[in-house]
């Protein structure tokens, strides 16, 4: 007899913040979306066999959204979170900038950003600047 899936994993809930877009009022707010985290046991459950065994060095840890939907923080009225992301790797998560820093590049390539000081000019050398002499 095989296992389910689930028997390979430690199973943890976590809260992750997400910013969506309301789609009816269309004003952006921050949730905190739940998820559950399923990290791979150190080893395999006891009475694993063969099957299990391959099936089991095939896993990864991941992340599973429990939530579908949230309240609107603006008007109230609930919508679909937008990601279509419900599944995520966790050792794709962690090659992935958090959303901070992501949105920190965005204002950065949108210009957003004060435009760098520029450099000082070198000054003129003397003879440039010294008033001609007429006779
Ligand atoms: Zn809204």
């Amino acid at each position: 007899m095989s296992f389910d899936e689930r028997a390979f994993f430690d199973e943890r809930s976590e809260s992750r913040p997400g910013r969506f877009q309301c789609p009816k009022c269309r004003r952006t707010n921050e949730y905190s979306v739940r998820w559950v985290r399923r990290t791979k046991k150190s080893r395999l459950p006891p009475g694993s066999d063969d099957h299990d065994r391959a099936k089991f060095a095939k896993l990864r840890n991941y992340l599973l959204r429990l939530d579908d939907e949230v309240t609107c923080k603006a008007c109230g009225r609930k919508f679909e979170i937008p990601s279509q992301h419900s599944l995520m790797f966790t050792d794709q998560l962690a090659g992935l900038p958090n959303s901070d820093e992501l949105e920190r590049e965005i204002a950065l390539a949108s210009g957003e950003e004060a435009p760098a000081a520029e450099p000082a000019k070198p000054a003129l050398p003397a003879r440039f600047t010294r008033k001609p002499q007429w006779k």
